[in-house]
């Protein structure tokens, strides 16, 4: 890199080497010489700290000279916290001193090398004349420094990168810091291996992922979310078998969020399990009142996100609340997604087996989603399967969807699993799912999921409305109080 040179060498490759002072009486000069170090290095890897990499970028930046490009490369060291765990912080800094003596010795003298906070390290490097070049360079950069050999016993780093370049992607020091950072944050999110190049895409996207991060934890505490309920119905006998508590998010400015925007951005931050811990008092409490109005109400399901079961202390948690509000745990169903039995087997069955234990009861829900193997599903602990809407929509009309519908369904029957149908919107669906033996269902057609008082007034009416759908009616069903538990 041209210009500035004295100044960037000074802080990049090589930081400047603290001369032991013979002299005693020079102990003023040690210390001052120390604390100009502390000002601009991480003591640990002897890279820029991040104020002095700003600095000096924005200072080579402004002497650049027309046609050159500037990469800017981030790379987020990923396993530092398993280090730290296992190594401690002794550990954990030797994998970051070995990524700087890496970088060190595979980027040119010139370029420029920072470390943010304790994960992050910055390479800022001329890309020459860009195009297919300077895009290689950079991935070869991060291939030396991750190589693609069996792991030894010492820890390789893990590491997500992304690239900005300037000044085809901005001309501001900052912004290109800034950018780079939210490829490298996209490349994590992905998984990816190459390195990631900024998108302007990539900005408004995580923009939005951050505002509603941020609005979401307000939200929470503002009471901005509640709860909505619909019917699970017994396609034998009419009888409402339950309701299934959905999470709904009325944002004072952004108006309603689904939860298919804001669930997934909840489940990569912590906010998953306030969500979760919400839902489930929420849903609790209000099974409560409605025993307390003498409503026949087998049973309340709750979604829990794979992000819930991986904690550690999630039965824990739930049994907490079940304790605070005194309902049989049997009137409780957990609907987990196949997401987590497809990454994590072990785990998945063993907080399974955990929840078991209290009582609650485990439903997989959008079935047939994410393939589960009849092996799989067969040593699950399992109580409940519901069958995901895409295999029910137009079942009438299709007649191969019917037969895999009907394999399902009797597949389910020898697990001995309560099959319910998602989505059933038409009555042509209804009376297929009837005919091939699927015991419970819900949709739109009986109901759409509405909020607890409306949801009150549904199970009033329902007696009634029943005929519709050809159920008959027989007194009795309805009568149970207290709530009975379902086996
Ligand atoms: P899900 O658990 O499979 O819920 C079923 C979704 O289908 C709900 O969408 C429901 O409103 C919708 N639905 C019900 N009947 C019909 C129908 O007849 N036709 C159509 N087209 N849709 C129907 P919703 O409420 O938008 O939720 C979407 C997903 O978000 C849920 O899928 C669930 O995975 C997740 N979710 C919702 N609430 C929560 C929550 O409290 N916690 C967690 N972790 N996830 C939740
Ligand atoms: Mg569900
Ligand atoms: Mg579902």
């Amino acid at each position: 890199m041209a210009g500035q040179r004295s100044d960037l060498t000074f802080g990049a490759n090589r930081a400047k080497r603290i001369e032991p002072l013979l002299d005693p009486t020079a102990s003023d000069e040690l210390d001052r010489q120390i604390l100009e170090f502390s000002l601009r290095y991480d003591p640990q890897t002897g890279l820029l700290n991040h104020h002095a990499f700003q600095n000096a970028l924005a200072a080579h930046l402004r002497s650049i000279q027309p046609g050159e490009e500037v990469a800017l490369i981030w790379i987020d060291l990923l396993n530092l916290r398993k280090e730290f765990s296992l190594l401690g912080w002794t550990g954990a800094e030797a994998l970051a001193r070995r990524i700087a003596e890496t970088l060190r010795s595979v980027v040119d003298d010139d370029a420029l090398l920072g470390r943010f906070g304790a994960r992050s390290f910055l390479v800022a490097m001329g890309a020459y004349k860009l195009g297919k070049y300077g895009r290689r360079r950079v991935q070869d950069v991060i291939d030396m420094l991750t190589p693609q050999r069996p792991r030894d016993e010492a820890t390789e780093p893990e590491v997500a990168t992304g690239v900005a370049f300037f000044p085809s992607d901005t001309a501001s020091a900052d912004d290109l810091v800034r950018f780079a950072g939210l490829a490298a944050a996209r490349a994590s999110y992905i998984k990816s291996r190459i390195v990631v190049a900024f998108h302007p895409r990539m900005n408004s996207l995580i923009v939005r992922d951050h505002l509603l991060e941020v609005e979401m934890r307000k939200g929470l505490d503002q009471g901005q979310f509640h709860m909505v309920y619909q019917p699970k119905v017994d396609l034998m006998t009419g009888q409402v078998l339950g309701a299934e508590a959905l999470i709904r998010w009325n944002h004072p400015d952004l108006g309603a969020i689904p939860p298919s925007e804001f669930i997934p951005v909840a489940e990569r931050s912590d906010l998953i399990h306030r969500i979760f811990e919400f839902g489930l008092r929420t849903t609790l409490e209000q099974a409560r009142e409605w025993r307390d109005l003498g409503l026949a109400l087998p049973l309340v399901a709750v979604n829990a996100s794979a992000a819930n079961l991986r904690a550690d202390d999630s039965p824990r948690m739930v049994r907490s609340i079940m304790e605070n509000i005194p309902i049989a745990p049997t009137q409780l169903e957990l609907e987990l997604t196949e997401s987590l039995a497809f990454e994590d087997e072990e785990l998945f069955t063993q907080r399974m087996r955990q929840l078991r234990a209290i009582g609650v009861r485990v439903a997989i829900d959008d079935f047939g989603t994410r393939y589960t193997g009849f092996n799989v599903l067969r040593h699950l602990p399992l109580n409940t399967m519901k069958i995901d809407q895409c295999f029910i929509r137009g079942i009438d009309r299709c007649p191969d969807m019917l037969a895999l519908c009907e394999t399902i369904v009797a597949m389910g029957r020898q697990l001995k699993l309560r099959m319910v149908a998602e989505g059933i919107e038409e009555r042509g669906e209804l009376e297929v799912m009837r005919k091939i033996g699927c015991e419970a269902g819900q949709g739109y057609l009986f109901q759409r999921p509405v909020p607890a008082d409306e949801f009150t007034a549904f199970m009033r009416e329902w007696p009634e409305r029943m005929r519709e759908f050809g159920f008959e009616y027989f007194p009795g069903l309805f009568e149970t109080d207290p709530i009975y538990a379902v086996g």
